[in-house]
């Protein structure tokens, strides 16, 4: 079976979990500020937060931008639940903009109608769809006159290219960037996030709430008469100063990511030869389009996702994707738009909203696409497609 997506991990990768398992720190200990180190000095920020997964780096992310109850909180309709869920944990209203029609990635344009109509938003959270970065210079014109603030979604985007240079994460035009490390992802950590700022109070602040709310010691103590005694801080003193949870990462998955890290440049350029030889293979099939072919050379190349015209070749997509599979291609779609899941329904989202965003959901399907499938498995995929398109 060829899956639409899968990790690839070496020797090197294994050696590194199990040095951590024969050393004395499983979690808490030092890999998490290596890969934190790493992470920051790869995309060019001062700081990185490691965190449990990358939904628990967005849920932080909200809380220490200060959105909260009442808040408005704008993000794109195309992308996974994760990215519109953080502002309902933190008590605020996500509402849709919808996608620009050729880059699938949240319009800047449609942004500024949706704050228009809405009173005051509050954060705006693009996502670098597929891997490719938004246009996060215009993002951030519409977003500034709001005085919003910009959390970036880069679940799909590590080691991705802005269009005016620099990588995704330098935090150039945000507030933050969230980075995700699952399986599925860029670079795997088993689960695992992480958050990058260049602001030094939002990152103590990310810090505290990624473990508990607890003040480290090296941070102004709320009670310092009960932290210190003759000018010395209590050994057994620590003080929970917010409430926050427990979304620490393990050394266990830091050391993983770390290992995997060294090997993301070979993953993205694998990935993009993989793209752009199924760009030249699909040419010849009208029935179906690339998505997203500019910026080929900027994209982390997180997904393949092609239109298909299902009309046109009068099947449905469903069946189209039960005779690939029953000729062991895996393929899947990303994604459903997020107001019209049914817990989203429930609180009185509607379909319509978002019509781009809606048509492209109707054509889309991911096709298989990782740093270890071969030139003979992609022909196979492309040669498949074919045939079941005759
Ligand atoms: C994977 C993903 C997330 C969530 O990351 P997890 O590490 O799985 O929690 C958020 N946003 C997008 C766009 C994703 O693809």
């Amino acid at each position: 079976m060829i899956p639409y997506g899968k990790h690839f991990l070496d020797e090197a990768d294994i050696a590194a979990v199990t040095d951590v398992l024969r050393g004395s720190f499983l979690t808490q200990g030092p890999k998490i500020a290596d890969f934190e180190a790493a992470i920051a000095s790869y995309v060019g920020a001062r700081f990185a937060v490691a965190v449990s997964s990358g939904t628990a780096g967005l849920h932080l992310a909200c809380l220490a931008a200060g959105v909260g109850a009442g808040d408005i909180v704008a993000t794109s309709p195309i992308t996974f639940v994760a990215s519109a869920n953080c502002a309902l944990y933190v008590g605020a209203r996500p509402v849709f903009a919808d996608i620009d029609p050729v880059t699938l990635n949240l319009s800047a344009e449609s942004l500024k109608e949706i704050g228009q109509q809405e009173s005051k938003i509050k954060a705006v959270i693009p996502v670098h769809y597929a891997g490719l970065p938004c246009d996060m210079a215009a993002i951030h014109s519409v977003s500034e006159k709001w005085g919003a603030v910009i959390i970036e979604d880069a679940a799909h985007a590590l080691g991705a290219t802005y269009p005016g240079g620099g990588k995704v994460g330098n935090c150039e035009c945000s507030l933050m960037t969230v980075f995700s490390f699952h399986p599925v992802k860029a670079i795997a950590a088993g689960e695992g996030g992480l958050i990058t700022t260049n602001d030094v109070a939002l990152y103590k602040r990310l810090l505290r709430l990624r473990s508990h709310g607890i003040n480290k010691s090296d941070d102004p103590m709320l009670n310092p008469k009960a932290a210190q005694e003759n000018g010395e801080l209590n050994l057994w003193y620590y003080e929970m100063q917010e409430l926050g949870f427990n979304y620490r990462i393990t050394d266990i998955q830091s050391a993983l990511a770390l290992s995997q890290l060294g090997k993301l440049d070979k993953f993205i350029s694998r990935r993009r030869d993989i793209v752009l030889s199924y760009d030249r293979a699909l040419t010849g099939i009208a029935a179906i389009k690339p998505a997203q072919s500019d910026g080929r050379n900027r994209s982390a190349h997180h997904l393949y996702p092609v239109r298909i015209d299902f009309a046109l070749i009068g099947m449905k997509r469903s069946q189209f994707m039960i005779r690939l599979r029953e000729r062991g291609i895996g393929t899947q779609v990303h994604y459903i738009p997020v107001y019209l899941h049914p817990y989203y329904s429930s609180l009185g989202y509607q379909p319509g909203s978002c019509p781009a965003a809606e048509a492209y959901y109707n054509e889309a399907l991911s096709l298989p696409l990782y740093f270890n499938l071969t030139d003979r498995e992609q022909e196979e995929v492309v040669g498949v497609l074919e045939e079941i398109l005759q």
